[in-house]
């Protein structure tokens, strides 16, 4: 990566502290959360409550600048901190004094404070910083897409080191206000909801704001040329979609799915209970990128999702994750099924209500079309490894797991889990280990061998979804492979293409 300091750091003053012989000296925070997939993601000794982001791009030539204020509370006795971030830093001051700050390792900035930081201590972090973030890289990528107009920061799990300091892990959620200011004719779209905008002296400043728990990759930034459709859903959700005005093409199909937002919404709240977010939408920047992201109440689609025609299918996977995986995190990213795996299941349970395939015929398919010496079986679900963490199996096996759940323990339980998970963990983060005590619970059966087999077992399960020897039949060996159900390459392609960098 490029990474340089603008300014030197101040020089840090001696700290010539009075503390009694019997105290405990403070010590450095961790430079990650210890997260076994990524272990210095994230950083230890501090939680963040608020981030407010006050930025402004140029999208002629790529150039951010801002100042971030991060309020924290120190959850150690603490005489250092990390950030992870990527571009460069022209001062970081913490409760108002100047801090000494080091770039160190990939993506890290270490602040060290005039002052130590005092266990439960709240603190206010400002981070001055400028750079070109598409030609910033990290371990050989950016994940930021630069447009024909402007940028996007959009991408999983690495988004927020090219456009904002952070604790960059799920389980360090906060609020944001995000500002931007871009020049007149230009749009920046965000998470949450538009509070406001204003022109002044030729630039445009656009005010967002997401005043629910949001996990940092959650956080996105689009900045172009867009046309913006607004409207209230029933229930009184404030909707904001951003179209790209270069889609050509795409544009109609992109249209007729996102503009369903609100009814996908809704038709999702009958599952997993009402939805947790105070706005809803979704926005599709002139990228070159084949994926989709969750991003929170305003998910990232690539137009080439659109590139066959419509796919309302997409939305419900990006609009299900609003549920699982953004109200309720994944506690590391091992636990990738408990977003991936209730995604794509809601996609089937669309598949079913469209009359396109019901879920019992998808989970056939999806079991009896992949041969047992396949290595998509070697792929285990519920610990998928870094390397493998978007792949199919996560996704298709994923949901096959479910089924085979809703199978052993009957549509009451099952619907009452998906409901009181969402519920439980409601702003929170969760592992697969809890959610399977979870299920355990509220069924009153044992189910560490069903979960065993669907989520960790490295080989095609003996027995399928539905409960048969086959996919197809709950009680006797099928035939074969079933007819492909008419939504499955629909339902494929909502989760291929990729991430950013992989
Ligand atoms: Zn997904």
């Amino acid at each position: 990566m490029r990474r340089t300091f603008l300014a030197p750091a101040a020089a840090a003053a001696t700290l010539m502290l009075a503390i009694p012989a019997s105290a405990a000296e403070p010590t450095p925070g961790a430079p990650g959360v210890g997260d076994p997939y990524y272990p210095d993601y994230g950083n230890g000794g501090y939680d963040v409550a608020h981030y407010d982001l006050r930025l402004r791009y140029q999208p002629r030539n790529d150039r951010l600048k801002g100042t971030a204020t991060l309020l924290v509370k120190a959850t150690q006795d603490l005489s250092r901190f990390n950030l992870d971030f990527a571009l460069d830093v022209r001062e970081v001051r913490v409760n108002g004094r100047v801090a000494d700050v080091a770039a160190t390792g990939a993506h890290e900035l270490e602040v060290t404070p005039d002052r130590p930081l005092t266990n439960g201590q709240r603190a206010t972090v400002v981070v001055r910083y400028a750079g070109t973030p598409s030609e910033v890289e990290v371990n050989g990528f950016t994940s930021w897409h630069r447009t024909p107009d402007g940028g996007v920061a959009a991408n999983e799990p690495e988004a927020a080191w090219w456009w904002f300091p952070s604790n960059d892990h799920p389980t360090d959620k906060a609020t944001y206000d995000v500002s931007v200011a871009v020049p007149d004719g230009t749009q920046a779209v965000s998470n949450g909801v538009l509070a406001s905008q204003r022109s002044e002296a030729g630039w445009t400043r656009w005010n967002w704001r997401s005043t629910e728990p949001q996990a940092t990759y959650l956080a996105t930034l689009a900045v172009g040329k867009f046309d913006l459709t607004t409207d209230t859903t029933a229930g009184g959700l404030p909707v904001l979609n951003a179209y790209s005005r270069e889609l050509g093409p795409h544009e109609g199909a992109a249209r007729a799915s996102i503009e369903r937002t609100g009814e996908v919404t809704e038709w999702l709240e009958g599952y997993f209970g009402a939805y947790p977010f105070h706005a809803i939408g979704g926005y599709v920047p002139d990228t070159d990128t084949g994926y989709a992201l969750e991003t929170q109440t305003r998910p990232f689609y690539s137009p080439r999702k659109f590139q066959h025609g419509s796919n309302v299918s997409v939305v419900v996977h990006e609009m299900a994750h609003q549920w699982y995986g953004n109200s309720v995190s994944l506690e590391r990213w091992s636990d990738i099924w408990l977003n991936e795996g209730f995604a794509s299941y809601a996609e089937w349970m669309w598949s079913e209500h469209a009359g396109e395939g019901t879920v019992e015929e998808l989970a056939a398919y999806a079991y009896d079309s992949v041969p047992a010496d396949d290595d998509f079986w070697t792929v285990k679900p519920g610990d998928p490894g870094p390397e493998n963490q978007f792949h199919g199996a996560v996704y298709n096996r994923g949901a096959m797991a479910l089924q085979a759940l809703r199978t052993e323990i009957g549509d009451r339980d099952f619907f009452a889990v998906l409901k009181g998970w969402q519920r439980k963990h409601a702003g929170g983060d969760a592992s697969i280990d809890e959610f399977v005590a979870y299920t355990e619970r509220k069924s009153g059966e044992q189910l560490d061998a069903l979960f065993g087999t669907w989520l960790f077992q490295p080989s095609k399960p003996a027995v399928g979804p539905n409960g048969g020897a086959g996919g197809a039949d709950r009680s006797a060996a099928s035939a074969g492979v079933p007819d492909q159900p008419e939504s499955w390459k629909k339902i494929q392609a909502a989760h291929e293409g990729g991430h950013g960098h992989r």
